[in-house]
This record gives C-alpha cells, structure tokens and sequence, in this order.
C-alpha cells in the first residue's frame, strides 16, 4: 500500500516511518459508500452520521469528502463535535443527536446548529430561547419508538401535536431509532415502523426519518425523508447476514520490530497465558490496545489450538496472535510463514482483506463499530482521495 504514500495529507501528520502503525483512509471509498446508500434510499435525502470523529476517520477529513459528493446534512453526537463540523462545512444542515443541554441554545443558535430535541424539557426550552429571540429556529425532535434510552415516549410523542411551544420553533425533523436493524427478521422492527407511524400521521407535513445504515436495507424500506447512516459509510457491513454492498474504507498495517523463536513449553506475554507446544517464530508488532486495538482480541491458549483471538495477515498469510495484547505490542505467530518473507520492518495486515472490520470486531468479541471508533491517534494517517 506504499503507493498512497506520496497521495497523504501531511499536516500536523506523524510520519510513516516514525510510526508504530499505518492507518490507510480511503476518503473516495467513503464517498462511493455515500453514493451506494443514496442509491438504495428510495429517494429519500441520505444525511451522514459523523458523531465520534467520523467514527473514527476523523471528522475534519470525513464531513468535506461528504459534502462534495453531494451530503447536505450531518448528524453528530455532542455540541462540540457539531461546531468541529460547522467549520469544515459552512453550508450543511447539522444536528445534534444527544439532545439540548441546558442553557446551550446561544451557541446552537451562534453556529446554526439544530438539537436534536428528545423530552418535554428540552422542548420547552428551545421554545422559550426561540420567543426571547423573535425567531423560530430549526431543531428535531427525536421519539423513542422501542430503544428507552433517548426521546419521548411514544404516549408523549401522540400528544406533541397539542403542544403550544409547537407555535414557536419548526420542526425540521421527526425522528425515531431502530434498536435492531441488522437482524432484518427481528419483529421489533415493525413494531417501531407502526409507532412511528402513528406519531408521523398526527404531525402531517413534517419530514421525518427512522432508518440508520442497517435500517435502510430492510424489506419494508421505511425511508420516509430523510436516512441516517453512519457505520455502512466507513464500510460496515449493513446487512450482517449477507454479502457487504459497502467498500471498505478503513485499513490498518503494523510495524514487526522485532522476530524470535520461542522453545517448545515456553510461554508468551504478560501472565504467560500463551504456550508454544513445539519451537515457534513470534513477531512483535508495534500497536497495542493503547492505539484502540482491543485487549479482548487477545490469544490465551496453547500454539495450534483452535480459538477465537485476533489475526494478523503477515506475507498475505492469516496469522494468529500469541498472547496477551500489551500496550503498545501485539505478539503473532509467523511460524508457518516462510523465513525469509517476515523481516523485522515490515508491515502486516491488522485491518484489511479478509480482516474486515466486522471481522476484526467478532474477533475480539465485540462490534466493528466499537473497532472503528477506538482507532488510536498514534498512528501515521495516511489519506487517501476525497477531492471529489
Ligand atoms: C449512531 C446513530 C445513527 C447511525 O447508526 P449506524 O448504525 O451507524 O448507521 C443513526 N441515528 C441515530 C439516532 C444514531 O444514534
């Protein structure tokens, strides 16, 4: 991959050779994943979720890669993050999903922001900030159809209609969340289309949007107006129990700094919780789990077992890790990799090929969302495309 080398951005970058590991971006990957999506949406408006950093890519690169492919409106978790997208797309419809704090409408309304309202409270300040101002300033509101975490219960959500603070902002948006979209047979996914609907129907003429990634591959193609992805954009699989329509977007490499060979009945790594049964070649890779890369992906057991821990694709060639992840160093057994094609310096696979996100995630018994957003800042970032 050392041909995108002269193609990375290097401002403020750590250098490649200066790097314990590679993190490869492909922004026009990103970009034909926005396309894909915009596609499949029924006509509906695709908006981009960009909350944690653009999970991870980094919101800076992410949002303007989106804007100039065509994206209008960004979704992102924090009012921080919002205003870190506001510079970087003076243009876009930007909402904040995890609601108003209190006595934060001033820099909603400084940076043209939208909250993303979700109780009584949040409703009714807004209103109050939007009658102090003379101005009917733009936000959501967010109904919780089945997740009980953020928005109004549905009961409240059929009685918004009768609400007077309606009189004094617009809502731009009427949102709910799937819970479980991925699993495409789950019969909460109706559930929450019938209760969403209901509210949608007391509110005529308000735009309004349910699906995130997964939820815009269901059969029942709830677009309504607008849909939320975010994971599917970075190249995570929508459709878990099918092939993955996305391009993947993110790759990772590491640097091997060192090669031994560990003796039969020795172990390796803190806690000695790896056993080499017979004479093996262990390369020392320079990411740990201080770079995000899970310390549950770690190998414990015996040289040859068969078990779920992470892989290192070394020479082309799945190789499992040996050991516990440490802080800065992962252990792999290269064994079964000729000699001469590991040498100390060169980099191997942790991200890409077969190790997919998703894949990466399953093997550290956790999610490819959680993967992505936990891609550490001590890698070289190395860019690629989004000139549109
Ligand atoms: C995170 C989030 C999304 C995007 O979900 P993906 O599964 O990443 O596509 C959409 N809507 C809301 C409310 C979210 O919190």
């Amino acid at each position: 991959m050392t041909e995108h080398t002269s193609q990375t951005d290097s401002t403020g970058a750590i250098p490649e050779q200066a790097a314990g590991g590679i993190l490869h971006i492909d922004l026009d990957a990103l970009a034909a994943n926005w396309r894909t999506l915009r596609d499949h949406a029924g006509g509906a408006e695709t908006a981009a979720v960009v909350k944690a950093d653009a999970y991870g890519l980094g919101i800076e690169k992410a949002v303007p890669a989106l804007a100039r492919v065509g994206c209008r409106t960004f979704f992102v978790a924090h009012l921080s993050e919002a205003i870190r997208a506001r510079a970087v797309a003076p243009e876009a419809t930007i909402y904040v999903l995890n609601g108003l704090f209190s006595g934060t409408c001033t820099t909603y309304a400084e940076h043209d922001l939208r909250p993303v309202l979700g109780s009584f409270e949040e409703i009714e300040e807004w209103a109050g900030f939007c009658r102090v101002q003379s101005q009917k300033l733009k936000a959501a509101i967010h109904v919780d159809t089945g997740m009980n975490r953020l928005g109004l219960p549905v009961p409240q959500g059929l009685t918004l209609k009768d609400r007077g603070e309606l009189e004094d902002f617009e809502i731009a948006l009427l949102m709910s969340h799937f819970v479980s979209a991925e699993e495409s047979d789950n019969p909460l996914n109706a559930q929450q289309i019938e209760a969403f609907e209901a509210i949608r129907s007391s509110l005529p003429h308000i735009p309004a949007s349910l699906p995130n990634s997964s939820g815009i591959f269901l059969r029942d193609k709830p677009g309504y107006d607008l849909v939320r992805p975010g994971y599917a954009l970075y190249g995570g699989n929508p459709t878990p129990s099918r092939d993955n329509p996305m391009r993947p977007v993110v790759g990772l490499e590491g640097r091997i700094v060192q090669l031994r060979w560990v003796e039969a009945e020795h172990t390796v790594g803190y806690n000695g919780r790896w056993l080499a049964l017979d004479r093996r070649r262990i390369a020392t890779i320079s990411v740990g789990y201080a770079d995000g890369f899970p310390r549950s992906a770690s190998a414990r057991g015996k040289s040859g077992e068969e078990f779920l821990a992470g892989t290192a694709l070394v020479a082309g060639q799945a190789c499992p890790f040996a050991g516990n992840v440490s802080m800065d160093l992962i252990t792999v057994d290269v064994t079964d990799v000729p000699e001469a094609q590991v040498q100390r310096g060169d980099t191997v696979t942790l991200i890409g090929g077969e190790l997919t996100i998703d894949e990466v995630g399953r093997r550290a018994g956790t999610i490819g969302y959680e993967i992505l957003t936990n891609l550490g800042a001590r890698y070289a970032r190395a860019y690629r495309g989004g000139e549109g």
